[in-house]
């Protein structure tokens, strides 16, 4: 089955992670520095809900009443300017019109400053703290149709990026396959079962044990089921998870294809998180060049250029 993605990724993210200095308080950051070649690959679709409002920069920081900015779109709470001016209309309006922008440029995936008040979307990162009331205003639209949702600050982590990017193809092939008969789904779920069995194990066993009992309908439909492993793979691994998991499928690799990737370790030698990265590259560029699936990242980007 063809395991490729040929067009180069659409990405959108908040204009203030690009490098624009649209926060309130004129600052901004190029998150994309992080990732260094790898950005080369995609193309980049930034958006700014408050600018594209017309609240420019410098400007008031705005807070939201009520529970969070999902409340705001049902009328259950405001958007407000620090000197009380109620922005609700405003910036409900420009979130629909970044929103159109992205659909209708085909993009759906977003990377997104956490703890913000219009582009956050939940808090990864600090327990108990919903910084920005979330989701944001805009973040509510990005979560409602179904985006791929990328924390801005995980792009400084090679190992988390590692890991957002390869569930993110997974993501985005799954979105494109044909899906009409049982067959497809096989052939589907062949290739991405290794990488949903280290996200969620319990639940990837019990869809296995699924497609092998029941008929299509008694699944729920063709459907529900690719909507079931696209909610999985937004779901973060962990460097554990990663670290056993290369060392499994190298084994595997190497009993399969007789051939060794040097640098690779075993799951209990201490190594940093960028050298762990590094592995996990060399591990995708041997497995490319043997025709070998590495199941933990099976989606193959061919604009990606290797950082090895
Ligand atoms: S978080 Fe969103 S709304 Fe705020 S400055 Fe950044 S892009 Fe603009």
């Amino acid at each position: 089955m063809d395991v490729y993605l040929e067009e180069r990724i659409k990405v959108g993210i908040s204009a203030c992670m690009y490098g624009c200095k649209f926060r309130y308080n004129a600052k901004g950051w190029n998150q994309l520095e992080a990732i260094g070649r790898d950005a080369s690959s995609f193309v980049w679709f930034p958006v700014c809900p408050e600018v594209n409002a017309g609240f420019g920069v410098p400007r008031e920081a705005i807070k939201i009443t009520g529970e969070s900015g999902s409340a705001v779109w049902e009328n259950a709470g405001k958007v407000m300017s620090g000197s009380g001016k109620n922005l609700s209309k405003a910036l409900m309006n420009s979130s629909e019109a970044c929103l159109n922008q992205l659909l209708s440029a085909g993009v759906s995936v977003y990377i997104y400053m956490e703890g913000s008040p219009s582009c956050g979307v939940y808090r990864t990162t600090l327990k108990n703290k919903r910084l920005g009331k979330p989701p944001g205003v805009f973040g509510h639209l990005l979560l409602e149709n179904g985006f791929f949702l990328i924390p801005a600050d995980e792009l400084t982590s090679p190992v988390k990026w590692w890991d957002w990017r390869r569930r993110m193809l997974a993501f985005l092939w799954l979105k494109k396959q044909p899906l009409e008969t049982k067959a497809d789904l096989y052939n589907i779920w062949h290739v991405l079962k290794f990488l949903c069995q280290e996200i969620d194990e319990k639940w990837a066993r019990a869809l296995g044990k699924t497609l092998a009992d029941s008929t299509v309908a008694e699944m729920g439909g063709l459907e529900a089921i690719r909507k079931s492993i696209l909610d999985v793979l937004r779901l973060p691994s962990s460097p554990q998870k990663i670290k056993n998991r290369l060392w499994k499928h190298y084994s595997h690799y190497r009993k399969y294809t007789g051939k060794s990737i040097e640098g690779i370790k075993r799951p209990t030698e201490l190594r940093n998180m960028t050298d762990l990265a590094e592995e996990l590259l060399k591990m995708e560029l041997g497995a490319m060049s043997a025709d070998y699936l590495f199941g933990a990242s099976p989606i193959i980007n061919r604009k990606q250029k290797s950082k090895t």
